[in-house]
């Protein structure tokens, strides 16, 4: 199987005025189709680099990425638009929503830039709205609704255009516990209906969803395992001894 997400010595150096800042230094890393992966590790370490280089929001220094066999690092602007577009879906911690428009125009502007006509886009919407358990909040605008149903109505916004790929980067972190669970709940979701997840977080609980967990320590890849619930379960030595 053709690995959907492939990099290379993927480098990333911002360069502040006279200082150069090495967010990324090098990484490797190959990712499956639907797999469910967790990224770790301290603040500042490149998590939101490497989730920006992997979403096609920004292009890296020096390396290569190949997303889906193709090779985005050589791509224009223009195509890494429509990569954006159709294959990523992604989800920040903020949510950054319009305030102003209500939740179904949220979730439906991805569908404007891809020139879907008005009508499928409220029925895509309504549809994506309706998964994430907000198909009663439609009307609302952002401001109206909790910040766990303002997190799900940026999922849903991340979904409607039905990308393979799912990118949150700690989407989590202004929730509380409660509300946490049950937004990861959607992931876990999201990930069994066939899509690839791969989700920053900063607590074990939260990454102890995800079938692997990749740790960076200022920009490199410190460890790269499966979760620890997944790795007992095919090791029956280990089950045996748990026992
Ligand atoms: P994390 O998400 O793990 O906290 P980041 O990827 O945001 O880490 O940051 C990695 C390093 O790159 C940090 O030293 C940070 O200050 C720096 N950095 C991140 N974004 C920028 C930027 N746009 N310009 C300059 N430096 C940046
Ligand atoms: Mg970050």
């Amino acid at each position: 199987m053709e690995p959907v997400i492939e990099i290379d010595q993927l480098t990333k150096t911002y360069i502040m005025g006279q200082t150069k800042v090495h967010a990324l230094r090098g990484v490797d890393l190959l990712i499956n189709t639907n797999e469910y992966v967790a990224l770790m590790g301290p603040s500042g370490s490149g998590k939101s680099t490497l989730m920006n280089l992997l979403g096609c929001l920004d292009t890296p220094t020096l390396g290569n990425y190949k997303l889906d066999g193709k090779d985005v690092s050589v791509m224009d602007d223009t195509e890494l638009a429509n990569i954006r577009n159709e294959k990523i879906g992604f989800v920040f911690q903020t949510f950054n929503l319009l305030p102003r428009q209500s939740t179904l125009d949220n979730v439906a502007l991805p569908l404007v830039y891809a020139g879907v006509p008005r009508k499928e886009r409220e029925a895509r919407a309504h549809e994506v709205l309706a998964s994430v358990g907000l198909g009663d909040r439609t009307d609302h605008k952002p401001n109206e609704l909790s910040g766990g149903q303002r997190q799900r109505v940026a999922i849903a916004r991340a979904l409607v255009n039905r990308p393979a790929i799912i990118l949150a980067d700690e989407p989590t972190g202004n929730l509380d516990t409660k509300t946490s669970i049950e937004i990861m709940e959607i992931f876990e979701k999201i990930q069994a209906d066939g899509n690839t997840v791969i989700i920053v977080t900063h607590e074990p609980d939260i990454a102890e969803h995800a079938h692997r967990i990749v740790r960076l320590r200022d920009g490199s890849v410190e460890t790269d395992e499966l979760n620890a619930e997944i790795r007992r379960a095919s090791d029956p030595e280990h089950r045996y001894n748990q026992a």
